[in-house]
């Protein structure tokens, strides 16, 4: 197990990114929110290279360990809105709701890989509680940690499953609340 790329992962994550930035938009959004949603959804991976230092999987700081911790996600989406809004913004209400969106995408990540069936589990509880979960039904096949590995037919087969198990459901569930809203606003004036 040495470091690895987790490409079908870290594209599936962006994937998840998207479509949450697509429900969550407010009209027209900048280049840069697009970018920090999929910086967030993508970023607790980075701890692969924690592999490259001698981290072992299982340590504090490892693979699936404190940077997919729910705790962690909370820090990036603070992080994030200040990185969105840039200055002080005159409706704080804005500002953490969309810290609340970055942290929720961030969050997503871990959660997700807690639905695996592989690898060591996640710290979602982060410093407070170094255990290791998963949930009781993981559906989405692990992805390999290494480019060799994502070239087998291994590889192949956890496409195909974050095709069904995360693709379909994020793009669906996209597709089907931007078509309510578009209805709502249809039908709204009609009532009146
Ligand atoms: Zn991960």
């Amino acid at each position: 197990m040495a470091e690895g790329w987790l490409v079908p992962s870290i594209i599936s994550h962006s994937v998840v990114a998207v479509a949450a930035g697509t429900v969550c938009a407010d009209g027209t959004m900048p280049v840069r929110f697009w970018l920090l949603s999929i910086i967030c959804a993508v970023l607790p991976d980075a701890d692969v290279l924690g592999f490259r230092f001698g981290i072992n999987y299982g340590d504090f700081f490892g693979h699936r360990g404190f940077f997919h911790s729910l705790f962690f996600a909370v820090l990036v989406g603070v992080l994030a809105a200040g990185m969105f809004f840039r200055s002080p913004t005159t409706r704080p209400w804005r500002w953490w709701l969309v810290a609340l969106y970055f942290s929720l995408l961030t969050a997503s990540h871990g959660i997700l890989d807690a639905f695996t069936s592989g690898g060591l589990g996640i710290a979602l509880l982060s410093p407070f509680d170094a255990t290791r979960y998963f949930f009781p039904w993981t559906p989405i096949r692990v992805s390999p940690l290494g480019i060799r590995a994502f070239m087998s037919p291994w590889g192949m087969q956890v496409i195909m499953n974050e095709l069904l198990w995360i693709w379909l459901p994020a793009v669906s569930a996209a597709v089907l609340v931007k078509a309510s809203l578009v209805l709502a606003k249809m039908g709204s004036p009609e009532e009146h």
